[in-house]
């Protein structure tokens, strides 16, 4: 088998209730980066009641408005053995916002309103009054410098079961002051940059795309180069005022 027919399966989560802020780029972009690859992506969107397919390599969430994440709630409660079953498997995700909530244990609204998450990721969140918006820097052990844009109200808070998955340069974070974004257990990342993260972020692709080929083909060696588009779309998001 030649590594294009290397087919790798993408589960989109609730795009229908979960997609703002550019979240659909995210699939786009990891489709493409896994083309690039020497891959062929095949995206399966799961909306609530939907069938998961038999085999999943990467699954992959955005944000929504509160409303939207208590129809997914229930849903993804539905759910929550075999995606927790899939993470412990090593299965690498990237969940957005929303639902970097609700892979926490819990997303207290503002309004007082309790959604009960799946706890994949040892955090929780409590929803404020002060919104967290505009672009934001981190620095990473493992991807380098992330460039994105958060827009949330909810603060988030870590236990020992989640590390950060980066140290804020600017920007707010998982809550104002907090000096940390996102969060990560194992192979499952959850954060709070839109953007969309990933066509400025190709190695946070690369990371899904090189995780889900050696579960699934036994190894992987990246033969895609950064292209001079997403350098300077990094350099001009960077410059921009929050
Ligand atoms: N409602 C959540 C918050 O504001 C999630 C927002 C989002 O997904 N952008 O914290």
């Amino acid at each position: 088998m030649t590594d294009i027919e290397r087919e790798l399966v993408i589960v989109s989560l609730y795009p229908r209730d979960m997609n703002i802020y550019g979240d659909r780029g995210n699939v786009l972009a990891l489709s493409r980066r896994a083309e690039a690859q020497g891959f062929t992506p095949r995206i399966v969107e799961i909306n609530p009641g939907d069938p998961l397919p038999d085999t999943i390599d990467i699954v992959i969430g955005g944000g929504g408005q509160d409303s939207g994440q208590g129809r997914v709630a229930l849903d993804l409660a539905t759910r929550a053995d075999t995606v927790r079953g899939l993470a412990d498997d090593g299965v690498p995700m990237l969940m957005i916002c929303g639902l970097y909530q609700l892979f926490g244990h819990r997303f207290v609204t503002h309004a007082g309103d309790e959604l009960t998450g799946i706890g994949v990721l040892d955090v929780e969140t409590l929803g404020g009054t002060e919104r967290m918006i505009g672009n934001i820097v981190l620095d990473t052990d493992e991807f380098g410098e992330i460039i994105g844009y958060e827009n949330h109200s909810g603060s988030t808070h870590l236990g020992p079961g989640s590390v950060p998955l980066g140290r804020v340069v600017q920007g707010a974070g998982n809550a104002p002051d907090a000096g940390a974004e996102g969060a990560r257990t194992g192979n499952v990342i959850g954060s709070y940059l839109h953007g969309s993260l990933l066509p400025k972020n190709p190695a946070i692709s690369d990371f899904l795309i090189g995780e889900a080929a050696r579960r699934r083909y036994g190894s992987f060696t990246s033969v895609a180069p950064v292209n001079e588009t997403v350098v300077r779309a990094r350099e001009s998001a960077k410059r921009r005022p929050r």
